[in-house]
């Protein structure tokens, strides 16, 4: 057996409700405005263009109830998200068949340095420095698909400080889960340990410190982050 050179980096896991088992962290896809009314907020047309997508580390998620302002910015925007875990993957798989590669759905934030991100699109760049940073996407236990279902209904809302920032319903997704995972699986192979992030509903908006943002998902539970 060959030794590493470093030491290998720590598997990225997530936690998972009523357990002390880890799911780990292969990648995160990002699909970008899938509610109609957060593309309209965005300066977009909600009509059903074809999705689009981008990644986040895997080591960017984060169960420690806490997130760290970002350096680089001074427009840090939440967007709540509902995220589906995939316990198995592959290429090409049908609408059909695609709820059976789901392992379970967690509540997550995909945090966005909104200024950077916006400064990128305008040149034609690619978001990563605005998606894919440290503590970037909070999230909260996956619940197994056995305790839960497929969740394709129920209110989806953020609050920060008690005060009602984001709401929509997972009803007003534009592409759903099964689509997602379809779509995904035409430009990508997909595998155990996928999570995918399914966007979020209008009423982004940026986050200072001391802040305490509540998402909550009607039926699978809350996620609570201070921002530190
Ligand atoms: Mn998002």
């Amino acid at each position: 057996m060959k030794n590493f050179v470093i030491t290998p980096a720590k598997q990225a896991t997530a936690v998972i409700k009523n357990s002390n088992d880890l799911f780990p962290v292969r990648r995160i896809y990002c699909i970008g405005r899938n509610y109609a009314d957060h593309a309209i907020e965005m300066g977009h047309d909600p009509d059903r263009e074809p999705p689009f997508f981008f990644q986040k580390n895997p080591n960017n998620v984060d169960f420690s109830g806490e997130f760290s302002y970002p350096p680089k910015t001074s427009n840090v925007h939440h967007e709540m998200e509902l995220v589906v875990a995939l316990k198995s993957g592959g290429v090409n798989i049908s609408i059909d068949d695609a709820l059976e590669h789901v392992y379970g759905y967690a509540l997550g934030l995909d945090m966005t340095r909104r200024d950077l991100q916006g400064e990128m699109k305008k040149m034609g760049r690619p978001w990563e420095i605005g998606k894919s940073f440290e503590q970037s996407a909070p999230m909260g236990p996956i619940i197994p698909v056995s305790e839960i279902g497929h969740p394709e209904a129920g209110i989806i809302n953020l609050t920060v400080n008690g005060e009602l920032r984001q709401q929509g319903d997972l009803n007003q997704m534009i592409w759903k889960v099964a689509e997602m995972i379809s779509y995904l699986s035409e430009y990508y192979e997909l595998a155990a340990g996928d999570l995918i992030m399914s966007g979020t509903p209008a009423g982004v908006g940026p986050v200072v410190k001391g802040d305490v943002m509540v998402g909550a998902i009607e039926g699978i539970g809350e996620l609570v982050v201070t921002v530190v």
